[in-house]
Order: structure tokens, then sequence, then C-alpha cells
């Protein structure tokens, strides 16, 4: 496999970036696509740096209806790993038109663009946000879908895309569901962009960590969980990435469209999430309890069973490892 080119849509972001990273790292020759409208050049000229012409870059818009003439994707591509799309719930509210324009019309496009280049083989960022609410925790594959913002609309009507492509033409797929994806690689190269306010906790948290903001928001202490707070399933980005090279694999046997949850199966309230993230970084979070927002759901825990089955994975990483390598980075790049 690993003399194979794959193309990475969303190349400069903080998990295709990640995955993109790891490749190369591991052999592969990539081809990464990215319009910069949530990163910058900065882990692009990394890569370029450190494994030559094993990666080629094409800043490009996927809605871009040309594509088919880049002469960089031309290059015998095996599989394509489709992550590029905006990802804040709240914009998405905001502007629905154009996360429908850019994360279900970029989607149209690149399907458009495997079918005229003859690429068989698709991996699809999804994500758990297409659940909403559900009753029966932890979430399995085939609970019935009741996305509640735009974004996880766009994340279903995408799956959407894909089952039809994959009835109509030769291609096969896997939707990877991700839970709540924190950290970073382990060689400490690559982070979420903390600059972008989307809503990630994370994010957040690590805003206040930096002195960006003075204190963090927690929205709701009166859920039906623990303590009160949201709780979710959170996931290194480490077994994220291994997650897609193991549903790579996964793709030399399967002709349809599977999809997978990728999750630890562990349900964290935001109060427990900061206690571990102040602890293991000897840093205080001051935080406030607000109003819960719209659309926010009490508990999002994942049921990873079919992954761990047929995809041979399992999440490893600890929340400690997580909450420590998502402020190492950021205190190297600091310092
Ligand atoms: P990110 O914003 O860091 O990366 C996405 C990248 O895609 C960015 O570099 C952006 O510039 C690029 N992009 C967006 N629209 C584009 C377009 N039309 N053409 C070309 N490039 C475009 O986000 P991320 O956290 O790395 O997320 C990657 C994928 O995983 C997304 O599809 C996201 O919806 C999904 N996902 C993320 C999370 C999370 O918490 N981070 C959770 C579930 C699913």
């Amino acid at each position: 496999m690993k003399n194979k080119t794959i193309l990475i849509t969303g190349a400069a972001g903080y998990i295709g970036g990640t995955f993109c990273y790891e490749a190369l790292k591991i052999g592969y020759k990539v081809v990464g696509l990215d319009n910069f409208s949530n990163s910058n050049m900065k882990y692009i000229n990394y890569m370029k740096q450190n494994f030559g012409d094993k990666f080629i870059f094409l800043e490009k818009d996927l809605r871009e209806n040309n594509l088919h003439q880049a002469r960089e994707l031309k290059n015998n591509i095996d599989c394509v790993f489709h992550f590029a799309a905006l990802k804040s719930v709240p914009e998405s509210e905001e502007n629905a038109e154009l996360y429908y324009r850019n994360n279900v019309g970029g989607t149209e496009n690149l399907i458009e663009l495997m079918n005229s280049l003859s690429i068989r083989k698709l991996i699809f960022s999804s994500s758990a946000a297409v659940y909403g609410n559900q009753k029966t925790q932890p979430i399995k594959e085939t609970a019935s879908l009741d996305p509640k913002s735009v974004y996880a609309k766009t994340k279903k009507m995408s799956e959407g895309l894909i089952d039809e492509a994959v009835k109509k033409h030769n291609l096969c797929a896997v939707s990877l569901r991700y839970f709540n994806p924190l950290g970073s690689h382990k060689d400490k190269i690559i982070t979420d962009n903390v600059q972008n306010e989307s809503g990630n906790i994370m994010a957040m948290i690590l805003r206040v960590a930096l002195g960006l903001n003075k204190q963090l928001n927690i929205y709701g202490d009166d859920y039906p969980t623990k303590d009160g707070t949201g709780e979710r399933d959170y996931i290194h980005i480490n077994d994220l990435v291994a997650g897609h090279f193991k549903a790579y694999e996964k793709l030399n046997s399967v002709s349809k469209h599977e999809i997978y949850n990728l999750g630890t199966g562990d349900s964290i309230s935001v109060l427990n999430l900061i206690k571990v993230f102040e602890k293991i970084n000897n840093i205080k979070i001051p935080y406030k309890i607000a109003n819960r927002r719209k659309g926010d759901l009490a508990r999002c825990f994942a049921d990873s069973s079919k992954a761990n089955n047929q995809l041979n994975w399992k999440a490893v990483y600890t929340l400690e490892n997580m909450c420590k390598d998502a402020w190492t980075v950021l205190e190297n790049e600091v310092n």
C-alpha cells in the first residue's frame, strides 16, 4: 500500500494535516489540496521541506469545477481522504448557505472529479453530530440520524451523496463518524486553529490557557448528567489517524459504503475535562456557567465495537494524553 499515491483534501487543517504528515512519514506519496479557508501555509511548507517530491500541494477550492484539469491530480491516485469542510456549528447556523455550498457542494464536486479521474476509493470525515439527540447511549452506527445543526445536516447530506455514488458508479467508500478529536500528533507539529472561535471545547480551553480569553464559558450545568455539564466522547488525534489507515486497508475488501464510529466509548463531562487539563498541565482554567446553547446535547458517546471488530482498531490514548498533547504543542510554539 505504501508506494501508493493518495489525495488528501483539507491537507492544511488540523486532522487532514496530521493525517497528511503521518502518511508522508510512513512512506505514502501525497497530493494535498486546501483553499486555506481555515488554515495557512505553515504546515504545508513544513511538509514540503521535510518530504520533498513525495508531497505535492495544490492550493484550490474543492468547489472549482475545472479541478480535473490540474496536472497534479493526474498522478494515479489510489484513494481520496476527504477532510475539507467548514466545521463551526455556530457559524453554520449563521451562514447556512455557505455551509451547504462548501461542505455538500464540495463533496459533490469531489465525487465528480473522482469519476473523471477514475479514482475508486474514498474515505470521508463524517461526524457524530449526525446522530443528534439519542436516547440510547452509547450510540451505534445503526441509530436513526437526527442532525440538529446545519453543520450536522451537511455531513448527513454528504454521506447521502456518497451512498448514491457507490450505487451508481464503481466507487467504494468508508465514512468515519468522529466523536470529539483532541490533542496533537506525537511529533508536536500540528494543532487545531485556536485563533478562530469555532466553539470547539479544547480550542476554547486553549484560548484561556494562552491568555486570549479570560475565562471559559460552560454552556449549561443543569443537564441530566453526572455533574450537570454536557458529556462527550473525546478521542486522541493519533487514534483517529490510525483509524483512517485501518479504513484504507478495509477498502480493499468492501465494495460499498461502510460507516464506522471512531470514539473511545467514555462519556466525559466538561468539568471533568477541565479538571484533567488543569492537573496534567498545571494551569488554572477559570470558567463561568452560562446558559445552555441551542442545539447542544446532554450526552453523546460512541459504541465503536463495529470499528473494533471489523477494522481491528481501538482507541488507546487517554484523556490525560489528549490534554497534555493539546497544550505542549502550543507551549512549544509560543516559547
Ligand atoms: P480544519 O478546519 O482544521 O481543516 C479543514 C481544512 O479544509 C481547512 O484547512 C480548510 O481550509 C479546508 N477547506 C475547507 N473548505 C474547503 C474547500 N471548499 N476547498 C478546499 N479546502 C477547504 O478542520 P478539522 O478539525 O481538521 O476537520 C477535518 C474534517 O473532520 C472536517 O470535515 C470536519 O467536519 C470533520 N470533523 C472534525 C471534528 C473536530 O472536532 N475537529 C469532529 C468531527 C468531524
